[in-house]
Order: structure tokens, then sequence, then C-alpha cells
């Protein structure tokens, strides 16, 4: 048995609240705790002493879906009185002490503003064998000052700003994240110089709005000039960024895109809706043309550009009219990939009482209908990438089924996933670890990845490059930390904890 007492953090949401999720992990192991996923399998018990919910409310169903989960720790709670229950994230911000009345077995709610106070409250509702509820209303430390638990040896995420001062009427963001608070510059690169030390070299900016970055201390231009800044920090090669807001995005951002070579040819940039009344209902700003010449300027200044969006079916009031204005927009934007939502209501926001709420079979209809297009747009820009070199930075994991084709995996410099193979008989110590980068020809675009199996052609074309983010990443195969698990290499994901 450890004597430590170990943590468990299960996230729920949007990358905002998975980067949460490494901080609240620095917080707890500077605090003494041991992540449970560090104790081999054999020894480890079924529950932690702490079980972290990082919650959120955007999601559909979020209310039943955490007190589902925290009804299924009850039993474990009557078992054991000094297990203790966290709730924190949007929905604790949102349901404050309505959380302890409907599940008195929960010991801490802290809110999105006061991360911080998580041991402190853990101790504090031991030592008083009561519930602890903080809530802030504003920002107590900014979260990227507190001390983080990197899930990546090769890639970091950075916030450069929380909240959002817009209001669109189907977010519960700005009344749950507050207005939009900017992180000095100085600290932001201060943040990526650490981690470009360290071996990272790829980093994505993280905000819910980062194009707005500097509104704070009056710099419209900010966060142009950040992407340059970053762009000569030594050692790094891949800077991305999300989400921009269209109604922000100006042309001093695309300049700094193409002119700093290590932001990478991706932009993820949110749509929403193709219908200008849609979008007015919603509180967004631009209108679809204003979106679509965006695309086209960006794409002058980037020519190999891939572009993504979210996109939003069966808002109140949209009509069959609308949703075609949608798909026109779609046929026109070519995106690379589309992340697409069935609108639902969530509680709390203006859209949740809005007139003409959209009836569940026609979203799904239309739903339906928007995924065979975009999905047959997404196949034709990959085929389109057949025949060119890509350069992947290799990854674990990324391939579920490379096992079966004996491919590794990765991401292309415009973040496409990529299954490549390796040239035959390589002995283990040649093959590409990750973190590593790989140079590969595509043979075949799918509609959701590429694959690269130009290692086996008659005239094969593979090229390894080894990089300081690979031997980051064999250091901590080498000498892992006591009480951490291995650290992964990637992005992290939403691992099989995260079920937001
Ligand atoms: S821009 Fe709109 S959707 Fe995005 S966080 Fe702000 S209010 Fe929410």
């Amino acid at each position: 048995m450890n004597a430590q007492k170990t943590y468990e953090i299960r996230t729920h949401g949007c990358q905002m609240n998975v980067h949460d999720s490494e901080r609240l992990a620095g917080l707890l192991e500077t605090a003494g705790y041991l992540d449970l996923d560090a104790i081999p399998a054999a020894d480890r018990p079924a529950v932690a002493d702490v079980v972290v919910f990082n919650t959120c409310a955007v999601r559909e169903n979020a209310d039943n879906k955490l007190y589902g989960n925290l009804g299924q720790l009850r039993p474990a709670k009557l078992r054991n009185p000094d297990l203790q229950i966290a709730v924190g994230g949007c929905m604790a911000q949102k349901d404050r002490d309505l959380i302890v009345a409907k599940a008195p077995w929960v010991d801490v709610v802290f809110g999105t503003h006061n991360m911080g106070s998580l041991p402190v409250l853990l101790e504090r509702a031991r030592h008083n064998r009561s519930a602890q509820v903080e809530i802030r209303e504003s920002l107590e430390t900014f979260p990227s000052t507190l001390p983080t638990r990197r899930e990546s040896a090769y890639a970091g995420w950075v916030s450069i700003s929380v909240g959002c001062n817009n209001t669109c009427t189907y977010c519960i963001v700005p009344s749950l994240r507050g207005k939009e608070e900017d992180r000095p510059p100085q600290d932001v690169l201060a943040e990526v110089t650490a981690l470009a030390e360290q071996g990272v070299i790829e980093i994505t900016l993280l905000g819910q709005n980062v194009n707005t970055y500097g509104v704070q201390f009056g710099d419209r231009r900010a966060f142009g000039k950040l992407l340059q800044a970053c762009g000569s920090v030594p050692g790094l090669e891949r800077i991305r960024f999300t989400s921009p807001h269209p109604a922000a995005f100006t042309d001093d951002v695309i300049a700094a895109m193409a002119d700093t070579s290590a932001v990478t040819p991706s932009l993820h940039m949110p749509l929403q809706s193709g219908s200008d009344r849609v979008l007015a209902a919603m509180r967004r700003s631009y209108r679809s043309k204003r979106f679509l010449d965006i695309l086209a300027r960006v794409r002058a200044a980037i020519p190999n550009a891939a572009i993504t969006t979210d996109l939003i079916v069966g808002f109140p009031g949209e009509t069959e009219q609308d949703f075609m204005g949608t798909l026109e927009v779609v046929e026109a934007a070519r995106f690379a990939s589309a992340f697409t939502f069935q609108y639902s209501i969530r509680r709390g926001t203006p859209a949740a009482t809005m007139p003409d709420q959209v009836p569940k079979q026609v979203v799904q209809e239309r739903f339906e209908r928007l995924i065979a297009l975009q999905d047959g747009i997404s196949w034709a820009e990959n085929r389109a990438c057949e025949g060119k070199t890509v350069e992947v930075l290799v990854a674990p994991g990324e391939g579920r089924k490379d096992g079966v084709t004996a491919r590794m995996s990765g991401r292309a410099r415009d973040h496409r996933l990529v299954h490549f193979a390796l040239p035959p008989g390589l002995a283990p110590p040649d093959r590409p670890r990750p973190g590593d980068c790989v140079e590969v020809a595509v043979t075949y675009g799918a509609p959701h990845h590429l694959v690269a199996d130009s290692a086996l052609a008659d005239d094969p074309s593979y090229r390894l490059r080894r990089t300081r983010a690979g031997d980051a990443w064999q250091r901590t195969q080498a000498h892992p930390v006591p009480g951490r698990p291995l650290v992964s290499l990637g992005l992290p994901r939403m691992g099989p904890r995260a079920d937001g």
C-alpha cells in the first residue's frame, strides 16, 4: 500500500478544461498527492483518495451527466468516508451550493476563477468535516501561474487569455468564465521559452477568442505580435492557436501567420452558420461574406492552409432556407474538416428561451445532410494531397490500428492526421521516436486521414529527422519521475476518462 494520498481527475469538455486539468494535477502533486495512474495496475486501488471532476456546462446534458457520475461514487464514499470528492469547472461555477444540496457527499466545490484554492479547500473540508464551497466572481490568479503537470513532452498548450467579451446567445462561457483577461505577453513568452528549453517543439496558444488578445492592455495588434515573438523562440517548430473569432480577424494576423515560419499552415475558425439571419440571432457579428473573404485572404497569403471550422445545425428559428445558406457557405469554404454540432438547449443561455426551437428530427436530418456534404469535401481535399510530401510529427497512439497495419502516426504541419509505413526491416533503434519528424509522401487520401506508404514504394521516399522533442521523450522513458505516469507525447487528448 502506498502511504501517499492519491488523486484522480475526470475531465469533461473542451481543450480549456483539459489544460486546466493539467494545472489541477500540478497543484495536487505540489501539495503531495500522487496520480492514481502512477501506481502499478496490480496495486492500484479502484478509487483514488481524492476524485476531482473538472466539469463542462456547454455540452448537452452536462447536469445529468455530472449528477449521474457523482451518484456512482456515492457507494465508494459510504464505504470510505475519507474519500474526498471535488467538483470544479463551469458546472461548479453555475450550480454552486446546488451541487452540495443535490449530492451532499461532495466535499469541495470550486469555481473557474479559483482553481488554485483546491488543495486548501480539500484540507479544510477534511479538517472541518464539512463541505467547502468557494466560488469567486473574478480571477484570483491567472491560471498559467499555477503549477502544471504537463501531459506531453513535445507539445504544450499555453493560455494567453481566459473569459470572453462576446455574448453569443448559445454560449454559457461569458457568464461562467467572465470577461476576457489577457495574460501579459512577457509571461506568455516566458512560458513558451521554458517549454522550448524542455524539448517542446509544438505549442498551441489557447483562448476563447485568441485574436481579441490585447483588448485589456489596449493593443489591437497584440495577437499578431505575439505570434511573431513566439516564432523567434529558439527550438520551436510548430505554433498553432485556437480559436480565433471571425469578427476580430485582421490582416496583420494573416501577415504574421504567413511571415512566421513556425506558425503552421492551418486555421481553425468557427463559422457556426452560413445564414446571416441565424448569425445575427446567434449574436455573432460577422456575416458569411466576411467569413469567406477572410478565408480567401488567408489562402492568398498561405496557399496550402488547411482550414477547419465548427458548425451548429438547428439553431432556434433556423429555416430550411437558412440551412441551405450554411450548405452553400460550406461548399464554398472547402474546409479540410468540420466539427458539426446539433443545437440543443443549454439552460442559462439566451437561446434556450428563444421561440421556434427546431424539432429534433428536423435537426437530425439537416445534420446528416451537412455531414454528407462536408465528408465529401474533406475526402476530396485529402485526395488532393496524394503525391505530396508531408512532414509528420510522430505521436504515440494517434493511430488505433497502427499495431495491425504496422504503421506509425502523427500530424502533418497542417494538422492532418497521417498514418505512415516504415521502411521494411527497420531495426528498432532506427525507428522514429514520438517527437521525431519524418518526411513521407502521401499515397492515399482517406476521408478523415492521410496514408503515406511511400517507404514501401518501388522508389521509396522516407526521411527521418531526430529532434530535441524525441530526445525529451526518450529521457522521460529512461528516467520516469517517481509518482507520475510516463509522460505521453502529443497534445494531451481527451483520455478514456474524459466524457464531456
Ligand atoms: S466567442 Fe461566443 S461562442 Fe466563443 S466563448 Fe465567446 S461567447 Fe462563447
